[in-house]
C-alpha cells in the first residue's frame, strides 16, 4: 500500500474517513518520521501525547458514526509563533522560555510560555479534526530569512543539510518537505512562508491581508503579518486555507468576506488567464538557474492558453528599504510587551535599580537580530527622524501598492521568482544583515501591498560538483482576496512541471 502520509491532504482525510487507516496509525507514522528526521531540527516541541489523544478521539468519533471534519486525522505542524493551549509557544526565543534554577535556558523549547488559549487558526484546525503534532522551529520572533536566528539552533534543509531552509517559518517548511507532517502553518510578514517554501520545495501561501485571523499569532509587524499554510501540493494547501480563512470576532482586522472555493479552483482551466511578468524581478542578482526555471514554467502556462504580458512595478527597488522601516517600527512597538513583567521570563533578578531602569533583565533574553530591529524601529519612530524615515516609508509603501493596482488593471496574476537563489549555505549571509535582507527582495513588495501570494515548486536545479539538485519556487501574485486564481495557476504549474507528483528530498 502506498504511504498514506505522502498522499495529498484531501486523500489522507478520505482514507481516515473510510477507515482505510486509523487516525492513530497515521499520527504514529508522522511521529515516527519526526523522530527519524529529528536531526533536521524542524520541531521545537513534539506534541506526542496530545497528538495521540486527538487521533484516538477522531477514531472514536468515526466509530460512533459522527460526521468527520475536512482534515480528519491529518497530521499538521504549527509554527511556534501561534498560540496553543496544550503546548508551549516560544517564538524560538529565550525570552519566552523558562529558565532552570541556575538561570540558564533549557536546550529546547519544552519549558516555554504556555498560552491560556488557542490562536483562531489553531482552533479551526482542531474543529476540522486535524491532529496537531508539534510546534515548529523558526527565526526568533519571525525575524530572519534563514532560520539561523532561532535561539535554539537552526533547522536544516532536507535537500542538503549544509544549507538553510529559509525563514522565518523554516521549520514548518521542513516538516512538510520531509514528510513529517502533511501540512503546516506559518506566518508571512515579508516572505516568511513563500521563501522557505521555495527553498524546501513545497507550496506556501501568503493570503491577502485580512483573509486569515491573526488572533493568537504573536505579533511582529501588524500591518504586514499573515498566517498561511504549507503543503506538498496546491490542492492540499487549498484545503488548509479553506479551513483557516474567514471572519473572526476576535480579530477586527480579519475581513468579513466569503471564503473562496480554493480546492475547486485547482481543477479550473488556466486558459485565457493573463499573466504579468515584471522585469524588475528578473534583474541583476537573480541566479541564472532560477531565472531559466521560472521562465520555463511561465512558457508552460502559455502553452496551456495563458497569455503573457510585461508589467511594470517601478517602485520594487524601494521594497527592502520601505519594509525594513515599516516592519522594524511596528516590531519595536509590538515587542515592548516582552518586558519581563507582562510577558517574558526574567533571566535573573536585576542587581540594582539602575539595571532595571536600563532594561538589563529585558535585554538578556533577546537575540542580536531582534535587538537590532527594536533599535532600528525605535530610531525611525523617534521625533527627529519620523518624517525623514517612517513617514517617507509609508508614502513609498503606497507607491508600491499603486504599482500592483495598475498592473492588475491589465493582468489577472503576476509570475516571478520567489527567491533570488536556491537554498544558500549556513553562514553565507548570517554575518551580514544587509545580504540577508536581500533574500526577501521578491517577496516584500506583495506584503507591503497586502495582496495574495503563493510559491509553488517549478523545477529542480541541475546537480553539479558544488551542489546537489535544489528546488526552485515560482511566485504567483494576485489582487487581494483573489486567492482562487493562485490555486488555479499553481495546480497547472504542478501538472505541467511535475506530472509524477512533487519531488521528494533524498532522506533515508
Ligand atoms: N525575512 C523577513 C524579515 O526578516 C521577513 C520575515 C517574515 O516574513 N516574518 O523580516
Amino acid at each position: 500500500m502506498s504511504e498514506v502520509l505522502d498522499l495529498p491532504i484531501p486523500e489522507q482525510a478520505a482514507c481516515v474517513a473510510r477507515g482505510e487507516i486509523s487516525a492513530l496509525a497515521l499520527t504514529e507514522r508522522a511521529l515516527g518520521r519526526m523522530e527519524a528526521h529529528g536531526g533536521l531540527h524542524a520541531f521545537l516541541y513534539v506534541a506526542r501525547e496530545a497528538a495521540l489523544a486527538a487521533a484516538a478521539a477522531v477514531d472514536q468519533k468515526r466509530a460512533r458514526g459522527e460526521p468527520l471534519g475536512k482534515l480528519c486525522g491529518v497530521p499538521i505542524a504549527i509554527k511556534d509563533a501561534l498560540c496553543t493551549r496544550d503546548a508551549p509557544t516560544t517564538c524560538a526565543s529565550k525570552l519566552l522560555t523558562r529558565r532552570n534554577a541556575s538561570g540558564t535556558a533549557g536546550s529546547d523549547a519544552d519549558s516555554g510560555w504556555r498560552p491560556p488559549y488557542d490562536a483562531t487558526v489553531v482552533a479551526r484546525l482542531r474543529a476540522a479534526d486535524a491532529v496537531l503534532v508539534g510546534k515548529t522551529n523558526m527565526d526568533e520572533f519571525a525575524m530572519g530569512s534563514s532560520g539561523e536566528n532561532s535561539a535554539f539552533g537552526p533547522m536544516l534543509n532536507p535537500w542538503d543539510s549544509t544549507r538553510t531552509a529559509g525563514g522565518s517559518s523554516g521549520g514548518s517548511a521542513v516538516a512538510v518537505a520531509a514528510g513529517m507532517a502533511a501540512g503546516s502553518l506559518g506566518s508571512d510578514t515579508g516572505g516568511s512562508i513563500r521563501q522557505p517554501a521555495a527553498l524546501c520545495g513545497v507550496v506556501g501561501v501568503k493570503p491577502s491581508y485580512g483573509r486569515v485571523s491573526r488572533y493568537g499569532l504573536v505579533a511582529f509587524a501588524s500591518s504586514l503579518d499573515q498566517v498561511g499554510p504549507f503543503a506538498r501540493d496546491a490542492r492540499s494547501a487549498a484545503r488548509l486555507l479553506e479551513v483557516i480563512s474567514g471572519a473572526d470576532g476576535h480579530d477586527s482586522t480579519c475581513a468579513d468576506l466569503p471564503v473562496g472555493a480554493y480546492e475547486a479552483a485547482c481543477d479550473k482551466p488556466v486558459k485565457g488567464l493573463r499573466i504579468g511578468i515584471p522585469e524588475e524581478y528578473f534583474g541583476a542578482g537573480l541566479d541564472p538557474a532560477v531565472a531559466s526555471s521560472v521562465r520555463a514554467a511561465i512558457s508552460a502556462l502559455e502553452s496551456e492558453g495563458c497569455s503573457v504580458h510585461p508589467v511594470a512595478l517601478p517602485h520594487t527597488r524601494h521594497g527592502i528599504a520601505t519594509y525594513y522601516i515599516v516592519a522594524t517600527a511596528e516590531a519595536s512597538s509590538n515587542l515592548a510587551r516582552f518586558d519581563g513583567v507582562r510577558f517574558g521570563l526574567r533571566l535573573e533578578p536585576p542587581r540594582s535599580n539602575l539595571e532595571t531602569m536600563y532594561g538589563k533583565t529585558r535585554n538578556a533574553g533577546f537575540g542580536a537580530e531582534v535587538k537590532r530591529r527594536i533599535l532600528l524601529g525605535t530610531y525611525v519612530l523617534s521625533s527627529g527622524y519620523y518624517d525623514a524615515y517612517y513617514r517617507k516609508a509609508q508614502k513609498t509603501r503606497t507607491l508600491i501598492k499603486q504599482d500592483f493596482d495598475r498592473a492588475f488593471e491589465t493582468v489577472d496574476a503576476i509570475a516571478a521568482p520567489t527567491s533570488p537563489s536556491p537554498a544558500f549555505k549556513f553562514g553565507d549571509k548570517g554575518s551580514d544583515p544587509l545580504a540577508m535582507y536581500l533574500a526577501d527582495i521578491y517577496t516584500l513588495p506583495a506584503s507591503l501591498a497586502g495582496i495574495a501570494g503563493l510559491s509553488v515548486p517549478c523545477a529542480m536545479t541541475r546537480a553539479n560538483d558544488s551542489q546537489p539538485a535544489l528546488p526552485v519556487g515560482l511566485q504567483l501574485l494576485a489582487p487581494a482576496f483573489e486567492e482562487e486564481r493562485l490555486f488555479t495557476l499553481a495546480a497547472a504549474v504542478e501538472r505541467l512541471t511535475a506530472p509524477n507528483g512533487p519531488a521528494r528530498p533524498p532522506l533515508g
